[in-house]
């Protein structure tokens, strides 16, 4: 048991509830916000109230966007709105745009499904994606979650959902690493890499 001043102990408890902090990290965490300036603490505090109200999702890719109308790639008459990119979280709209090679557009799921984590179909934004595709003008829907358990059960579950709509379901190719030495790929990459070759 910690002997903290009350408020103190609600500032870990808080810190605490962040994913990946442990209980003597937000100790840490919270000590070190108590040893800055009132101004810092206060423009921290803002900044989790301004992010909350201010940011909403994309109605249409469901994307993290400011207020509540359509993100800059929806809005986009340069992007191609016939090819949608199935990702699991914003984090991974700002990867794909980093390549500067991809010109669709987006669906952002917020999540996998998990059963572990009991995060089933319809915890995710998969209903919005089924009515997206099912308005038409939608001709390649790219799976481009990650190539782990979670990511490969949700890209097979969303393309047998898709199929009744004649759309074409593709899954981004997995290889070795740009840079990277076949020597040093693990079996289960070769092989898929393998799988995944194409003619030059
Ligand atoms: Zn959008």
């Amino acid at each position: 048991m910690d002997y903290f001043p009350a408020a103190l102990e609600t500032l870990v408890e808080q810190f605490a509830k962040l994913p990946g902090v442990g209980r003597k990290s937000a100790q840490r965490l919270a000590f070190y916000i108590l040893d800055q300036p009132e101004q810092t603490a206060k423009d921290f505090a803002a900044a989790l109230l301004d992010a909350k109200s201010s940011i909403g999702c994309c109605p249409v890719c469901q994307n993290l966007t400011d207020g509540d109308g359509e993100c800059a790639i929806c809005a986009s008459s340069k992007r191609d709105h016939s090819v949608v990119c199935v990702v699991a979280d914003s984090k991974d709209v700002v990867a794909m745009e980093r390549s500067r090679e991809y010109t669709g557009v987006y669906h952002v799921l917020h999540g996998v499904i998990s059963p572990m984590n009991h995060v089933g179909p319809d915890d995710l934004r998969i209903q919005q994606l089924v009515e997206r595709v099912a308005e038409g003008g939608v001709d390649e829907v790219i799976m481009a979650t990650n190539p782990d358990t979670e990511g490969e059960t949700t890209a097979m579950y969303l393309s047998r959902l898709l199929k009744p709509f004649g759309v074409k379901t593709t899954r981004l190719a997995y290889g070795i690493p740009v840079g990277s030495h076949l020597e040093f790929a693990d079996d289960a990459t070769l092989m898929r890499a393998l799988e995944g070759r194409r003619e030059i």
